[in-house]
């Protein structure tokens, strides 16, 4: 199989089309960066806790030029983010959980708990998709355990209807704004 940006040899799979890896990474890293830039979550001075080594290497590609100081722990530690008077926290958070969460949370009919020192960087992008990403960058990713049946409804609808994933993520940021 052919990579449909490059023509090289391509057998990762994103939207219906075949990549090769140098390809797929610079369009997951296109929508990190794009989410980034448009949502404004990082500025200059920014003292940024991130949370593992995906996050980690991603946020380094986006804040080149910009001076921040990056610290890093496994799990977010209040006392540490206190004590060294941490501005954002980049969390380990993903679209799927994204997803997960809110409809978790319109079922049992809960509100989301906002913590405003919180940056989802990566939620624009699927798990299976920074599986992918962490494989080809040699590092380490560990999605986090979501609840079992809602991930397999909504697995079963994505099996069905296109850009499930993308079209749920999207009424959880519009409710979000809306502060619903
Ligand atoms: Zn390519």
């Amino acid at each position: 199989m052919t990579c449909s940006i490059c023509g090289k040899k391509g057998k990762l799979e994103y939207k219906k089309e075949k990549l090769c890896d140098g390809c797929f990474c610079r369009i997951i890293e296109k929508r990190i960066r794009k989410n980034a830039r448009i949502n404004k979550l990082f500025s200059k001075g920014d003292k940024i806790l991130v949370q593992g080594d995906l996050a980690e290497l991603v946020l380094k590609d986006i804040i080149k030029g910009l001076p921040v100081k990056i610290f890093k722990r496994k799990a977010v530690n209040k006392e540490f983010i206190k004590k060294n008077k941490i501005d954002k926290i980049v969390v380990n958070w993903t679209m799927d959980d994204e997803i997960i969460n809110f409809l978790k949370n319109f079922f049992d009919g809960k509100k989301e708990k906002k913590d405003k020192k919180v940056v989802k960087l990566l939620k624009v992008v699927s798990d299976e998709d920074l599986k992918n990403f962490s494989k080809i960058k040699k590092i380490k990713f560990v999605p986090n355990k979501k609840d079992k049946n809602i991930v397999e409804m909504v697995e079963y609808m994505a099996e069905r209807y296109p850009d499930t994933k993308e079209k749920l993520l999207n009424s959880a940021i519009a409710l979000g704004k809306m502060g619903i």
